[in-house]
């Protein structure tokens, strides 16, 4: 299978069924059927052969998701670049995958300028209405020059898309998914019940990053909807569904706090909402637990992964987590291996432990990627005796219930004791005038790292360090409570899917000190 596979598909089973909408424009599967096989041929006659890479740096919009078929329906690889990156980090990128042409938008406009400038000879396509900046073409006009051409039928070892990391912990690496690889995730959320073509899926997280873009290939598979909006707002989100109707989202946690504690959402009608898929960092129960009270309708379901596993490995599914899940204490699991997914959990020599014993978490199945982009090294770690290696840690009980307890890199080591930054912030988080935690770990002469929080308080809260503590030890062991507050108003630093960059809180306590490397 390939990715135009699921173009064609929705071509057949709902050709006139409602494909995208986007700014008050609505396509059916027909229509973006024929502008993606234009489009394919006009990024043909700029450059863009088989196997070529054309990258795109835009916001959400019904062409983001056109592009990344067009890529694929002509043959070629697409890069979806960073929204959050500057100028020169998406320079870095262009020159890393060799990209042969880049697509932008009026937010990148500038950016794109500046990016031909340094880069002469690629090819660049402006993909927004009003005047089109000097030196590039018009989206619309590349898509009426050319007459639909052939898929080029791609075969499922081919790679399909260079997809950047997100940055969370270092520097993003390209990870090369093949057509197959994207596939088997879009099969394997399909048949967990994910995305059925009955579905009005709100691309409200960006689509550069695959935690919201994968849905897009389950979509075309069932023939569902696609609503765009071009960034995440709690009041966009809130529109958009009431008025398309939405069923289906996917939103990381730092995006369900702000939308959930946002006093508008009880002035939307929100009836239509079924599923809110949430994952991509670690949510607090705190925050499930407001926002399934907010929505009680709604089912939530968690998905946890990453881009070098396109990007689904386990899915906590809403029945899992309530009722007698939840006795069973299952809202804190991440859920179970996906249909084609296996996972498993090895200590330090990569040998299997037993149920319950913490160690790092490793995925088998046709999702995982072909390996990073011109990065055999880590490649060869990363995929060491034929498992993803996530370098997250957690744990599996005898059910197959996956527990992520933290990254690697994010566990604080006090004192010879492993604390999981992970747990201490589902602790403060419990505390009411706590609206975004974050628990790092910062230098301590005796006991190596001392367990630190930075807490954002709602509006119009207070609460002082010590209170926080010693909210703390009512909840957790002494070790692991922090022993340093700092509270403020200042929204904590997201990378650009949306997800705390603790490695940027952690950075001015490190800055002349080596921190042990994982
Ligand atoms: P980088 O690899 O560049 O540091 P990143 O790891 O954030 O960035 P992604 O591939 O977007 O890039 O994210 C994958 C990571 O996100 C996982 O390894 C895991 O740490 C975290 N994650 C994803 N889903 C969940 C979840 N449901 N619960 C907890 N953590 C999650
Ligand atoms: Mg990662």
């Amino acid at each position: 299978m390939n990715i135009t596979h699921g173009l064609r598909r929705a071509l057949q089973i709902n050709a006139d069924g409602l494909a995208t909408v986007f700014n008050g424009r609505r396509r059916t599967w027909r229509e973006v059927g024929e502008r993606v096989a234009r489009l394919a041929a006009g990024l043909r006659a700029h450059g863009v052969g088989e196997g070529e890479r054309v990258a795109i740096l835009t916001m959400n919009s019904d062409r983001y998701l056109e592009m990344y078929l067009a890529a694929g329906w002509c043959g070629g690889v697409i890069v979806p670049l960073n929204i959050r990156w500057s100028a020169l980090e998406n320079e870095d990128a262009l020159r890393d995958c060799r990209a042969v042409a880049l697509v932008v938008d009026k937010a990148f406009a500038a950016t794109g300028v500046a990016l031909a400038k340094a880069m002469p000879g690629m090819a660049m396509i402006y993909a927004d209405d009003g005047d089109v900046p000097e030196g590039m073409r018009s989206y619309e006009d590349v898509i009426s020059a050319h007459e639909p051409i052939p898929d080029a039928m791609r075969k499922a070892d081919d790679l399909a898309g260079i997809f950047y990391t997100g940055g969370t912990t270092g520097r993003s690496k390209g990870v090369m998914l093949s057509h197959g690889n994207l596939m088997a995730n879009a099969l394997n959320a399909l048949g967990e019940g994910l995305f059925p073509g009955t579905s009005v899926y709100l691309h409200a997280a960006p689509m550069f990053h695959l935690a919201n873009g994968a849905a897009m290939y389950s979509l075309l598979l069932s023939g569902g909807s696609n609503v765009m909006i071009p960034s995440f707002t709690p009041e966009g989100v809130m529109q958009a569904m009431q008025n398309e109707r939405v069923t289906d989202v996917l939103l990381v946690p730092t995006m369900i706090q702000m939308f959930v504690d946002h006093p508008a959402l009880k002035t939307y009608d929100l009836s239509s909402l079924k599923n809110i898929v949430y994952g991509a960092s670690p949510i607090s129960e705190a925050v499930l637990a407001r926002a399934s009270a907010a929505l009680p309708h709604v089912q939530f379901t968690q998905a946890y992964g990453m881009t070098e596993l396109s990007p689904i490995a386990t899915l906590l599914h809403w029945k899992e987590h309530i009722g007698e899940g939840k006795a069973k204490g299952r809202q804190r699991a991440a859920g179970r291996a996906t249909l084609g997914c296996e996972v498993r959990i090895v200590d330090a020599d990569d040998k299997p432990v037993p149920y319950g014993t913490v160690g790092e978490i490793c995925v088998r199945g046709d999702n995982v990627m072909m390996g990073y982009w011109e990065r055999p090294e880590e490649t060869a770690r990363a995929l060491a005796g034929g498992w993803m290696h996530t370098g997250d840690g957690g744990y599996m009980d005898e059910y197959g219930f996956v527990f992520v307890v933290d990254r690697v890199k994010d566990m604080i080591i006090s004192g010879g004791e492993n604390v999981y930054s992970v747990e201490v912030e589902n602790a403060v988080a419990q505390h009411p005038a706590v609206a975004q935690c974050a628990v790092i770990g910062i230098p301590h002469d005796a006991w190596g790292e001392q367990v630190h929080a930075v807490v954002v308080t709602k509006a119009g809260a207070t609460v002082t360090a010590d209170e926080l503590i010693a909210h703390c030890k009512a909840l957790i062991a002494g070790y692991k409570c922090p022993r340093s507050v700092e509270i403020t108003e200042t929204p904590l630093p997201l990378s650009g899917a949306g997800k705390i960059l603790k490695r940027e809180l952690r950075q001015p306590y490190w800055d002349n000190r080596e921190r042990r490397v994982s």
